[in-house]
């Protein structure tokens, strides 16, 4: 079976965007590879955070993996900082990344301009963890979205580099692009993706937002001008909310325009929200169930650690070996 590993960071709350777009593709891929599923804790670190809203975070994002169907047994869910390795094998792989091609990474640009106030050398390092995270469990496949790109790229140059350097010691991970798989734009500028760190809580919807929530905040999408529900590039706000329409009813955009025939942007957004309420009800039940049984949830989370921390400890002796270093009796 190939190795697939995905993670998502605890920041914000997750929304109906990571949940179509990454969750739901995470489910069906349980079966056919060897998935592996992080709430990446270490890398929400780059940021300030309020300690104990993290830790509820933390646990309330495995819940919520939980919930949309990940399933334990099948996949190796966990979160980054119970396995130590990550941390090790980045610290390695640190004193291979040259500061020019750190430097030069948008994601570090861009972050580095919006908190200007704690430009830290963890928001420079970054993708180095996330190679480590992908490397260590030698993953042949990465889901990444556009905006991890570039990070998936140094990954690859890295585990070259090591190969070369040393020899053979990490697979070299490819992008995976899901065959199905919605990109959810926000819902107040439909030409920017749906994100859980917009300061605008408007801007989207939350896995676990209650039906009055959701109701309000499909009614104050931003809709183009014209009437008819119509997909087109030239009317991003319609056809984001055709796109979510699509992917939760499992219709075609096709079906969804003849449904809609003659009908205007009040209907879509009433059978929309309906649709959604419906469809995050499922998981909502199963999250509270989830965290109503704390111990239950931890447990769940140090098999997960300990299963992964089999696998990362196999890499990193491999890599400590081959550098140079002394091995622990
Ligand atoms: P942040 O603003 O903190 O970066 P985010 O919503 O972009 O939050 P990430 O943690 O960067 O979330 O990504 C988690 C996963 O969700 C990734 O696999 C990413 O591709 C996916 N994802 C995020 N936003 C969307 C979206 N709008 N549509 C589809 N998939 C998305
Ligand atoms: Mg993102």
């Amino acid at each position: 079976k190939k190795i697939i590993l995905s993670g998502m960071q605890p920041s914000g709350i997750l929304t109906i965007g990571n949940y179509l777009g990454a969750l739901k593709n995470w489910v069906t891929l349980q079966s056919e590879y060897d998935c592996l599923f992080m709430v990446v804790d270490l890398h929400a670190l780059t940021v300030k955070q309020v300690p104990a809203d993290l830790r509820s975070r933390c646990l309330s994002f495995s819940a919520q993996y939980l919930a949309s169907g990940i399933d334990p047994e099948q996949s190796t869910i966990f979160l980054q900082s119970h396995v130590s390795e990550h941390a090790e094998l980045a610290w390695v792989l640190n004193t291979m990344a040259y500061m020019g091609e750190l430097s030069r990474m948008t994601q570090f640009k861009d972050k580095s301009q919006r908190h200007e106030e704690n430009v830290n050398a963890g928001l420079l390092t970054y993708p180095v963890l996330m190679a480590a995270d992908v490397l260590l469990y030698q993953a042949n496949l990465v889901p990444v979205g556009s905006d991890q790109k570039q990070h998936l790229e140094l990954t690859r140059d890295l585990a070259q580099r090591f190969n070369q350097r040393y020899s053979e010691t990490f697979t070299v991970p490819e992008p995976f692009i899901p065959k199905v798989g919605a990109r959810i734009m926000s819902l107040q500028d439909p030409t920017k993706k749906m994100s859980k760190s917009d300061e605008n809580p408007d801007a989207y919807i939350g896995i676990l937002e209650t039906p009055e929530v959701i109701r309000r905040k499909i009614k104050r999408a931003v809709t183009d001008s014209g009437t008819d529900v119509r997909f087109d590039e030239t009317r991003p706000g319609v056809s984001n909310l055709i796109t979510i329409h699509a992917a939760l009813s499992g219709k075609s955009v096709q079906e969804i325009e003849d449904h809609f025939a003659g009908k205007g942007y009040g209907d879509l957004k009433g059978e929309l929200a309906e649709l959604l309420v419906e469809g995050l009800a499922p998981i909502q039940k199963r999250y509270a169930e989830l965290m109503g049984d704390k111990t239950g949830l931890e447990q769940i989370l140090a098999r997960g650690a300990e299963r992964a921390r089999g696998r990362a400890r196999r890499t990193l002796s491999k890599v400590f070996r081959k550098v140079g270093l002394v091995p622990a009796q």
